[in-house]
């Protein structure tokens, strides 16, 4: 890139939007600068630049974003549209000082990737039909679950989309919002003037909405304030940190909630990983390596009667793959799980009695997907298992 052009920031956002990328990195190293952009979850380096260079091209982005010349850290970051490829992207940007120079991270907020729908998001046909039936009754809570950076809020959002079309009343509290969507209500998470997560629910639930979703049940307030609106009669949507399904019972249990509030408010939770999506056109099939059959007895995991695997082409930079897409267990509450909740049966007890019932685990979703050519092993491998049995 010509990083000394007058709107060289604009040709970087440009050139990550066109390869899909999410952020963009600018690092200083001890001699320059490096910029990454991270695509399909992934950094990769794209450029090096003498440190003068690296230094205006920040300050082409401190210039435009508004932030004053000699401000060196923006913990919370500067939203700004920025005008790329003809049309407005909204963009985070973030400055820190690091020991060898400023830093300065930019979050492209691209509303095509927000416009996700429910069929969008990778569901095989059980999971998309429990999201379905979930939509047709709507009631109690729908919990999604997974580590950071698992796709939870693009989940909630395909829900949200789904809601808002059938003109319900919704409101959502955030920390941050990084997406409006037409026709909610977002409110966003603010210390400084006392909304937090609890609180924000409080508020919003005096505005009497049909549904209302929480980003994030982070401490035992928002999680007993969303569970009694539940338990209460209302529709809640929200995201929790679980390992898998089954552990979110015990994640509720630990801020404090008793088993029959639990379990008259869960109706479906979720839990969800992103993997990367091989490229259509260049995929191959192959077999699993022996080291990767050994992976999967030792995770006790089904193998894979067949896989795929990346080889890259033009179509996808050579990577091998292009886009991303989700894995899922979807544990939809029936009776019989109302029971043993209400009993206060534990994690362990809860899993038997659902492999009983044939329930199909994250793993056994992602078996699937490998053996369909949608991911691969590596892809998998990649996640970092976290078995409950382990
Ligand atoms: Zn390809």
């Amino acid at each position: 890139m010509d990083a000394t052009h007058p709107d060289a920031h604009l040709r970087l956002v440009e050139a990550a939007l066109r390869r899909r990328a999410s952020d963009i990195h600018i690092d200083p190293l001890l001699d320059g600068y490096q910029i990454r952009l991270r695509i399909d979850g992934l950094l990769t380096t794209t450029d090096h630049l003498s440190t003068d260079t690296g230094h205006r091209l920040i300050n082409q982005f401190k210039t435009a974003a508004g932030i004053e010349p000699g401000t060196a850290f923006t913990p919370l970051g500067a939203r700004k549209k920025l005008t790329a490829e003809g049309r407005p992207i909204d963009c985070r940007i973030t400055l820190a000082p690091c020991i060898s120079g400023p830093k300065l991270a930019v979050r492209l907020l691209d509303p095509d990737r927000l416009r996700h729908r429910v069929t969008d998001l990778g569901l095989r046909e059980s999971g998309l039909e429990r999201f379905h039936r979930w939509l047709t009754t709507l009631n109690g809570m729908f919990l999604v679950t997974g580590p950071t950076a698992s796709g939870k809020t693009t989940t909630l959002y395909a829900l949200l989309h789904e809601l808002a079309a059938e003109h319900r009343h919704i409101v959502s509290i955030e920390d941050p919002v990084e997406y409006e969507i037409d026709g909610i209500n977002q409110i966003q998470v603010d210390h400084r003037h006392g909304i937090d997560f609890a609180e924000g629910l409080r508020t919003i639930l005096r505005l009497d909405p049909d549904h209302a979703m929480i980003g994030e049940l982070r401490d035992p307030d928002a999680a007993q304030a969303a569970v009694a609106a539940a338990v209460a009669g209302r529709v809640i949507l929200a995201t929790l940190h679980a390992r898998d399904a089954v552990s979110a019972v015990t994640a509720l249990r630990n801020f404090g909630l008793a088993d029959h509030q639990i379990a008259t408010a869960l109706a479906v939770v979720v839990n969800q990983r992103l993997v990367r999506r091989l490229c259509a056109e260049c995929r191959q099939p192959a077999s699993l390596t022996p080291a990767e059959i050994e992976w999967h007895d030792r995770h006790r995991l089904r193998q894979p009667s067949t896989a795929w695997r990346a080889t890259g082409c033009t179509a996808c930079e050579g990577s091998g793959y292009h886009g991303r897409t989700g894995l899922f267990e979807v544990w939809h509450v029936d009776r019989a799980d109302y029971e043993m909740l209400l009993a206060g049966a534990d994690e362990e007890t809860l899993r038997r009695h659902l492999d009983a019932e044939g329930h199909t685990d994250l793993w056994e979703d992602a078996t699937a997907k490998i053996e369909a050519g949608i991911t691969t092993h590596a892809e998998v491998q990649r996640l970092g298992l976290s078995l409950p049995w382990e």
